[in-house]
């Protein structure tokens, strides 16, 4: 292995590199081989305990200094992620599986976009002045909340672990974050570059684990806030424990997001938009188009340049900058896709290309498309995370709005048309968060990014996300004696 990927040690607690050896082993396996890479331990209580005290304690100090000084932090840990952005780049392959022509420009640049709009926006929180009758007035203080969780999927390890970090940082909380087990390496990297960028001890720490360590610090009385980027069932479990005690909540969960394509449409640029959003990270993206709804006049011809186009994809050594589609990121995962490929075969989908998975060590399967797909196939119906790209037909806008909605998921949605109205009007009747018009899955740190429906709660990026890392404190402030009835 030419990159050492095995970290210090497998928790970073208060500044630090922690272990404890009796936490269960976590294997981690690079995708593309099958490889283990490293190996951590799960935390155990005694770590989840440190990890929790670390950010309690931190948080007085943290929330005490001006946003000015805690942006400056993070826009320095910022700067030193671009500069490290190739060897971060190599630790997100290996942890992932997704090639170098992805992760080099979007997970540690990701990650550092949050980092750096987040610091710039820090220093100028602030709270309101409200004037009232007889001089009184009220101010508001947009005070932190405390100690937040993150808790993170394995698709985007740096980007998730910095997209929650960098608003409950620039807010003034501290926070703990747990990663994915199956891409435990990546976080690890972001708490140490926050250190190194003067963040103090105990504001970012991560520490591992399976699904039950993640449990144990939402329940925790210490927690004011949990984030979690994962699926809808797990989104269900952790916003019912952090609703008993009350706890903040932000839910960035799955999809089964429709992409429709008007007869008017730039052929080209639609199927562009629709390998975008089916094929990239090899279809693990939650805000993936994987309905693409083809009007009737062009299906033939959109089936037929897209199968021509994916014929140009390559599938090969993630760590080469040639390749774009690597492999799945785990083998539980791949085992998931060829169920729903061979669901899809018989459930009476038109296989058009793709849906072998390669005879080679490592997790690897063929970017797949499918035709002829009805509303009520399962392929249609359930989010398969992986590169499966569905075609059904539609003739016109009113059926395909109706159908497009017709999902308990609400994340992304988008709209290829050469038709100006028509275009707003679509984007005005999707039930998503996140919508596209004439391109798909771009997700700039500017710009508020989430869903709806079961999709999820709250928002990232942007400056909504200040509003869920903090709360507003109203401060009544009376100029005349007080008075009572009695
Ligand atoms: P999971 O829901 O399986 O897991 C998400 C995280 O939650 C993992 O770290 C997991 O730990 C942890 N976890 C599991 N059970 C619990 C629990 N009871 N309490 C607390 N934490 C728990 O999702 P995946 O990791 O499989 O990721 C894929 C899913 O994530 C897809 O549905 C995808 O759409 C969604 N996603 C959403 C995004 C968004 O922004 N909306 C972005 C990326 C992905 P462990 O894995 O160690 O068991």
């Amino acid at each position: 292995m030419p990159y050492d990927t095995q970290p210090i040690a497998s928790h970073f607690i208060d500044g630090e590199y922690v272990e404890d050896t009796a936490g269960d082993v976590i294997e981690v396996i690079y995708p593309a081989t099958g490889e283990v890479i490293a190996k951590v331990h799960a935390a155990t209580p005694a770590i989840v305990d440190r990890a929790l005290a670390s950010a309690k304690v931190a948080h007085a100090e943290w929330a005490a200094m001006s946003g000015t000084e805690r942006g400056r932090i993070l826009r320095r840990a910022a700067d030193i992620m671009r500069e490290r952005n190739h060897d971060l780049s190599i630790l997100e392959t290996y942890d992932t599986g997704k090639p170098m022509s992805e992760t080099t420009i979007a997970d540690a640049t990701s990650g550092a976009d949050a980092l750096e709009y987040f610091g710039g926006l820090a220093g100028a929180l602030t709270g309101e002045h409200i004037p009232l009758a007889g001089g009184d007035f009220v101010y508001t203080r947009r005070e932190s909340l405390g100690v937040c969780v993150g808790i993170g999927a394995w698709n985007y390890p740096t980007q998730i672990a910095c997209w929650k970090g960098a608003p409950a940082l620039a807010c003034g909380n501290t926070m703990v974050f747990k990663p994915s087990e199956v891409t435990p390496l990546c976080a690890l990297k972001v708490a140490e570059i926050l250190v190194e960028a003067g963040a103090p001890k105990g504001v970012y720490n991560v520490i591992q684990g399976m699904g039950a360590v993640g449990a144990s610090l939402v329940t925790d009385p210490r927690v004011a806030k949990v984030s979690l980027t994962g699926s809808v069932p797990t989104g269900k479990k952790v916003y019912a424990a952090a609703a008993a005690e009350m706890k903040h909540v932000t839910m960035e969960l799955g999809g089964k997001s429709p992409l429709i394509v008007f007869d008017d449409a730039d052929i080209e640029s639609a199927v562009s938009g629709a390998i975008n959003a089916n094929f990239y990270s090899t279809g693990q993206v939650c805000s993936n188009g994987t309905r693409v709804f083809v009007q009737k006049g062009i299906k033939e011809k959109f089936l037929s340049r897209m199968a021509e186009r994916m014929g140009d994809a390559v599938i090969g050594d993630p760590m080469d900058m040639e390749t774009t589609i690597g492999p799945m990121a785990s083998d539980r995962q791949l085992q998931i896709v060829e169920g729903y490929i061979a669901k899809g075969i018989e459930e009476g989908a038109r296989l058009v290309k793709g849906g072998k998975r390669l005879d080679k060590d490592g997790y690897w399967i063929e970017p797949t498309l499918f035709a002829d797909v009805t509303d009520d196939m399962t392929i249609a119906r359930e989010e398969i995370f992986g590169p499966v790209l569905s075609v059904l037909d539609f003739e016109t806008e009113g059926d395909v709005m109706t159908r497009a909605n017709a999902t308990d998921f609400g994340l992304a949605a988008g709209v290829f048309t050469a038709d100006l109205t028509r275009a707003h009007r679509v984007v005005a009747g999707f039930e998503a968060g996140t919508c596209y018009i004439n391109t798909y899955n771009l997700a700039p740190v500017e710009a508020p990014f989430g869903g709806s429906k079961a999709s999820g709660v709250g928002r990232e990026n942007s400056k909504e996300a200040i509003n869920h890392y903090s709360e507003v404190k109203t401060v009544y402030v009376s100029m005349n004696p007080c008075e009572a009835p009695f």
